[in-house]
């Protein structure tokens, strides 16, 4: 089935992308947002502007620009009463989309699908409060950024969510929006950034541990592990420092204090000291790299300057790159060290994880494929390194066997 009329409520980042995407499928869609005093659309203009920036379009054509209507909550709420899926992207804050909810049931149809794009926020807290007609309505649709441009669509179910409600936002993502849809439980983090902002966290403070510097960090981190080349500084500075900062500590409040995960989230003092000084990454012009004026600058962990950032090639990560990651897990230098402490503890995390998250590891391995533009999931890389490696490794430093793989090799 098709959606005839969508509205995407929120035209920040991730609103302004979801409603670029329906435009994109040629469905008419409402882009909605507070008011503002003088020009009572500016946020959604804002948003629509966005869309239409040459760095990162959301737009594939002009043509779809006209299936925006740009609106706001205060004077076009009414709009919603026909519409058949209405996307919620406004800030991650309970109470503000407790209050929206409250106000969509009051106006849409009995039939209309209520979705929320919140990273962090578990479906029963979201609808706590909301009748059970609503619920049975209501999913989480956790699209990534960019949303045009980032495949993976996690699709969340309630306790009350209608099998056919599932089914439909399944077929519309996946065949209109062009989605790689993966199914997740309601658990904290769903399966891509739960695993994802993990391994990010266990490069960063392996980097700093283990005194890499950037370049090296992210010649690692990156390629020759089968990970977008863009690194952990790198992709720090491409999300924003802030942004990232924030996403830590709302996983690190809302995982249980014996999730592995708090063992990596320790806030650096550098980063705070970045964050204050404004150098948060791409979108501030400066982070761990910048643009200087003879080319690209990285910052020295120790010194806190920038200098030149030549391009970096590492033996031993080009033969990775070429022949396998085992060649850098197997290597005896600090880049080795580096490379088996953050692979073995992410692939542990990953395994880890089953069934808490799910006892699907295929889930886990498309969510990072299609999420985090990984080549090989987790426990693709795991088939790939020896599994029987991985374990006899392990054992020689008397690191405890992911009950999921001792099961899986039935040691
Ligand atoms: P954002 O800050 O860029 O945009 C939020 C928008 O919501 C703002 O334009 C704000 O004016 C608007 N807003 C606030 N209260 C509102 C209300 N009552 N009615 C209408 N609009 C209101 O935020 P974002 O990054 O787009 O995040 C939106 C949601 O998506 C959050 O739940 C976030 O956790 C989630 N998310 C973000 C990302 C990401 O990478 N940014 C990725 C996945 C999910």
């Amino acid at each position: 089935m098709s959606f005839k009329k969508v509205a995407v409520i929120g035209a920040g980042t991730m609103g302004a992308g979801i409603a670029g995407q329906v435009a994109n499928a040629g469905v008419e869609v409402w882009l909605l947002d507070l008011p503002s005093d003088d020009n009572p659309n500016a946020l959604a203009e804002r948003g629509l502007e966005r869309l239409r920036s040459p760095d990162s379009p959301g737009l594939m054509s002009e043509a779809a620009e006209g299936f925006i209507h740009l609106g706001n909550i205060r004077d076009d709420f009414d709009q919603l009463a026909d519409c058949d899926w209405i996307a919620e992207a406004v800030v991650e804050r309970l109470d503000i989309k407790k209050d929206l909810y409250r106000r969509l049931d009051a106006v849409c149809h009995d039939q209309a699908i209520i979705t929320s794009n919140t990273s962090t926020i578990p479906i029963r807290l979201l609808v706590e409060d909301m009748p059970k007609a609503f619920r049975q309505r209501f999913a989480i649709t956790h699209f990534f950024n960019p949303v045009r441009f980032m495949r993976l669509l996690e699709l969340v179910r309630g306790e009350d969510t209608s099998t056919a409600v599932m089914e439909t936002l399944a077929a519309f993502c996946e065949q209109q929006l062009g989605k790689g849809v993966v199914p997740c439980l309601d658990t904290p983090g769903f399966l891509g950034n739960r695993v994802g902002v993990y391994a990010i966290q266990c490069a960063l403070q392996a980097a700093f541990d283990l005194g890499l510097k950037p370049l090296e960090a992210d010649a690692l981190f990156g390629r020759p592990m089968g990970i977008p080349k863009t690194g952990v500084f790198g992709l720090y500075d491409l999300i924003g420092i802030d942004l990232m900062s924030d996403v830590v500590q709302s996983l690190v409040n809302i995982l249980t204090p014996d999730d592995a995960f708090h063992q990596e989230a320790a806030r650096l003092p550098l980063m705070t000291r970045m964050i204050e000084n404004g150098q948060t990454g791409n979108k501030q012009g400066q982070g761990f790299y910048r643009n200087g004026s003879s080319g690209r600058e990285v910052l020295d962990l120790n010194s806190e300057s920038y200098s030149a950032a030549p391009r970096l090639s590492l033996s031993i990560a080009d033969k990775a790159e070429r022949e396998g990651v085992r060649h850098l897990l197997d290597d005896n230098s600090l880049y080795g060290q580096f490379a088996w402490r953050v692979l073995s503890r992410t692939l542990c995390y990953a395994a880890s994880l089953i069934p808490e998250v799910g006892d699907d590891p295929l889930a886990i391995d498309d969510a990072m494929k299609l999420g985090y533009n990984w080549i090989k999931g987790p426990f693709e890389l795991l088939d790939e390194i020896g599994v029987d490696y991985f374990i006899e490794r392990l054992k020689s430093e008397q690191r405890p066997i992911p009950a999921f793989l001792a099961e899986a090799v039935g040691s």
